[in-house]
């Protein structure tokens, strides 16, 4: 089954490809029926509905996207079309990583690299997140040396928040801005397509 728009035409989706897991993005993609194409340059921007930006290194996909000429087309992009940042790609989509690295600048959160620290690098957890499909089903998501979204302007709606069970709050680990999207972990790995439907909602319109 093809995933159609409203217009009748089958909806395309980009996901940035210079370095991290955007096989599994694409995978995911072509699962649910979309067309996907692997984004290297910045033409291959032009005809797409939306944008991913996968998790990965996110100095090394920041540096990777400056020599590729990348770094202004993607902010353009941006200004009016759906992009998703999964762990490194949110780093890269924000504001504020506290330190110098090349960002995508256009997303009003602030965000801290390696949050979780070295004895809890990676794990999985089952998050309660309201504006999927099905929301009573919980949603397994896998956390890789994940950053955490510290802060958010206004006009960013939290998503999805970690419960930390010692400390008794939580952490911010979704958040959108409009047609913007940014989750700490990684829904390409769970085998859950619902966040991927999600974001093709907002490519939708
Ligand atoms: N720790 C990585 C970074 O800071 C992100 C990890 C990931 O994408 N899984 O860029």
């Amino acid at each position: 089954m093809e995933r159609e728009t409203e217009g009748g035409c089958m909806i395309k989706v980009g996901v940035l490809a210079l370095q991290g897991d955007f096989a599994e993005h694409i995978a995911t993609l072509r699962s649910i029926g979309v067309e996907t194409v692997e984004v290297r340059l910045p033409e291959q921007l032009v005809d797409l509905e939306g944008l991913i930006i996968p998790g990965g290194e996110s100095t090394t996909i920041g540096k990777l996207a400056t020599s590729y000429h990348l770094i202004e087309p993607l902010r353009r992009f941006s200004q009016d079309r759906p992009v998703w940042g999964t762990c490194a790609g949110a780093i890269f989509l924000s504001n504020d990583a506290r330190r110098g690295q090349p960002l995508l600048n256009v997303m009003d959160i602030t965000v801290e690299r390696n949050a979780f620290g070295r004895q809890v690098d990676s794990f999985e957890t089952e998050l309660s997140i309201p504006v999927l499909e099905n929301p009573d089903r919980p949603y397994r998501a896998i956390f890789i040396r994940a950053p955490i979204i510290e802060s958010v302007g206004e006009g960013v709606e939290i998503i999805a928040r970690l419960p930390i069970d010692s400390e008794d709050e939580d952490r911010i680990v979704a958040a959108r801005q409009g047609h913007l999207l940014a989750t700490s972990f990684h829904p390409e790995l769970t085998g859950d397509d619902r966040f991927h439907r999600y974001f093709l909602g907002l490519a939708k319109g």
